[in-house]
């Protein structure tokens, strides 16, 4: 029999989250959570667990410093690289896994919710409607179908090709920039350049990683050179698009529309002036909060952490020599 794992949360989560983690915790295992979204408690929290869960709020050197005990953190998705300082995890040793499980169907579904809710004005007609004003006809000349156009994946691994499959099932053509996929007759799509498909595509969607090399690679001179009549979809990093450009060439017609899920500055606060645009939808990052992929996360990661428990190979480990800098 292994040891017993206290297991930090460092997000602070909903009564009924930690209701469905508890569920799926196996024998010998003890949940951790925050009372307070406060550094502080966490620190405190974090002190004697041996695992912590990071979710959206960062793992930061601060609170990794204060971990007397940690051995290995899990990450609840997949998008460590801005979460986790890896750095500071490989200086004492501490390993890192995924939880790739559970976040692809979520956000696959959301970008296509995105574009299908950016192609007609969904949010701002919605919110019209509420507020007296019937656009029967005036969105007509703006709005436009996922059938017959050309999207263009810019990062193409997991999540890129599940919503590839499903934008194909609405007719449109599929091109992808991925210089770490290699073509294969079976994959959802064509591969392109990058430049090709900033300049070609109808829809262009982010399934890319958030890290030095891919942060602000959205910038207003390549927003410059979409279509007038492309619609940008966002669900990866906030951080890989200039919002202030996109805003701006929002609001000036030089693109038709956005859907956004993530943001350079999160929560995006109301002031934003992407707020204040007609052709833009805005979620919350919620593409993979879904109560399914929660218990399905939970379960892989519950799963893994038994593995470890018991002294065996765990799944999904990032080999934080190759990554940390
Ligand atoms: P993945 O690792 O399977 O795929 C990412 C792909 O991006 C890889 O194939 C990689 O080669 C490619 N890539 C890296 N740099 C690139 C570049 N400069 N140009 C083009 N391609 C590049 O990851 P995934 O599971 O598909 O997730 C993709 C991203 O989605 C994650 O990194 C994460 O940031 C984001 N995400 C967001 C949410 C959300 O709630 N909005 C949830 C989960 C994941």
């Amino acid at each position: 029999m292994g040891r017993a794992l206290n297991i930090f949360y460092n997000s602070l989560g909903t009564p009924e989250m930690y209701a469905i983690m508890a569920e799926r915790l196996r024998s010998g295992m003890r949940l951790v959570t925050l009372e307070t979204d406060d550094d502080a408690e966490r620190a405190a929290r974090i002190a004697d667990c041996e695992v912590a869960i990071v979710a959206a709020t960062p793992l930061t050197e601060r609170i990794i410093g204060a971990a007397r005990r940690l051995e290995l953190v899990h990450h609840q998705g997949v998008g460590y690289h801005d979460t986790v300082d890896t750095a500071a995890l490989a200086r004492r040793g501490t390993r890192l896994a995924l939880t790739p499980q559970g976040t692809t169907v979520g956000v696959a579904e959301h970008t296509l919710l995105l574009a299908l809710a950016a192609a007609r004005r969904a949010a701002f007609a919605d919110a019209e409607l509420r507020a007296g004003r019937w656009h029967i006809n005036a969105l007509r000349p703006v709005s436009v179908e996922l059938f017959g156009k050309t999207v263009g994946f810019i990062g193409f691994g997991r999540i890129g090709q599940e919503a590839a499959k499903r934008f194909a099932a609405f007719g449109t053509t599929n091109v992808y920039a991925d210089p770490g996929v290699d073509h294969h007759a079976g994959l959802p799509a064509e591969a392109r350049s990058f430049d090709w498909i900033i300049a070609n595509a109808d829809f262009i969607s982010l399934h890319l990683p958030l890290t030095g090399a891919t942060r602000s690679l959205v910038s207003r001179e390549v927003i410059g050179q979409m279509k007038p009549d492309a619609i940008l979809i966002n669900t990866a990093r906030g951080g890989i698009v200039d919002d202030l450009a996109l805003a701006d060439a929002l609001a000036s017609g030089r693109l038709l529309a956005a859907g956004l899920d993530v943001f350079q500055s999160e929560p995006l606060p109301k002031e934003h002036p992407l707020c204040g645009l007609p052709n833009v939808v805005l979620t919350p990052h919620i593409s993979a909060g879904t109560r399914d992929a929660l218990g399905h996360k939970m379960e892989a990661l519950f799963a893994n952490l038994d593995r470890y428990r018991r002294g065996e190979a765990i799944l999904n480990e990032v080999d934080l020599a190759a990554v940390a800098v």
